[in-house]
């Protein structure tokens, strides 16, 4: 509510005076305020809209199994749209000053997805985690030289470097599998926006993975990269960065050591298994795994901590 009897105060403000500055100043905070509030809107109407979708129960318990690995403080809301994606801390409106009052997170898992693919929301939660941190300032601040001075180029890539180690180390092999496929057709594009390049982010994944001493599991995800990438890894500007971006994963416990808290990776992890028994996966048996990896994570009552 302040924040609406601000809009209206800068709007009465903009209406009354003469002056082009004083107008100017309004509508600096006009405008992303209706679009932070708007955003908002959007995400909760997802949120709600998602409670009667058949795959709501799973989703949810999907989402809180991870969130018990990392420390939030805050409550997170699931929803499920075409794609995955979070508010983070709403970071986009840090310059203006904005952020609600009771902070909440919000993430989605994308609907048109098998489920085998929904470890992909664990990168989502880690954008969340890292917006109450200084990880990402941190580093990208070490990486200045090689952007020229340009802060903003290396804060995002950094940042989405981050999550994948991220959620490499909470999920082992499933995170890097379910990025492989997804973005099957895309991999060998160096053009990735304000990503890595995919080659980068494959390999940061497979050094998470050695990290753990998972080393089938990196010879995999390699060789996904080896077969698919168009460019080096370390032709990604980020790439002196590599062992800080694994360092701040370390933060978190290793995938080996969360049988107990996070079932849920078990049960993944036997559909990837499955998946991948020998044969190429076919669209038919991604479609029978995602039913049994369902009706498994229906079934999963979440222990409690030790
Ligand atoms: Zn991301």
């Amino acid at each position: 509510m302040e924040l609406i009897t601000e809009l209206r105060r800068k709007l009465i403000q903009a209406k009354r005076t003469e002056s082009g500055a004083v107008r100017r100043s309004a509508c600096g905070f006009v405008s992303p305020a209706l679009h932070y509030l708007r955003i908002q809107r959007q995400w909760m109407l997802a949120v709600q809209q998602s409670l009667s979708h058949p795959n709501s129960l799973v989703a949810t318990k999907l989402v809180q199994g991870y969130c018990r690995v990392f420390p939030f403080e805050y409550p997170i809301y699931v929803s499920l749209r075409e794609g995955y994606m979070s508010t983070g801390s709403f970071v986009y409106y840090k310059r203006v000053g904005l952020k609600p009052r009771k902070e909440y997170f919000a993430v989605s898992l994308d609907v048109t997805d098998p489920l085998i693919l929904w470890p992909l929301v664990v990168h989502e939660l880690a954008h969340c985690w890292l917006s109450h941190t200084d990880h990402v300032d941190r580093i990208s601040s070490s990486l200045l030289e090689t952007f020229n001075g340009s802060y903003s180029e290396p804060e995002d890539r950094v940042e989405e470097a981050v999550c994948d180690a991220v959620a490499t180390r909470l999920t082992g092999a499933q995170y890097p599998l379910a990025f492989a496929m997804k973005l099957w057709l895309d991999l060998p594009s160096k053009e990735t926006g304000y990503h890595p390049f995919n080659s980068f982010r494959l390999e940061l994944m497979a050094q998470t993975l050695d990290d753990m001493h998972l080393f089938e599991e990196a010879g995999q995800v390699r060789d996904i990269a080896a077969t698919s990438s168009s460019s080096g890894w370390n032709d990604e500007p980020i790439s002196p960065s590599l062992q800080a971006l694994i360092h701040v994963a370390k933060g978190l416990p290793p995938y080996a050591s969360l049988a107990h808290r996070l079932p849920c990776n078990e049960a993944i992890n036997r559909s990837w298994a499955n998946l991948y028994n020998g044969k190429e996966p076919s669209l038919s048996r991604i479609k029978v795994t995602s039913n049994d990896l369902k009706n498994a994570l229906e079934g999963w009552t979440m222990p409690t901590d030790a």
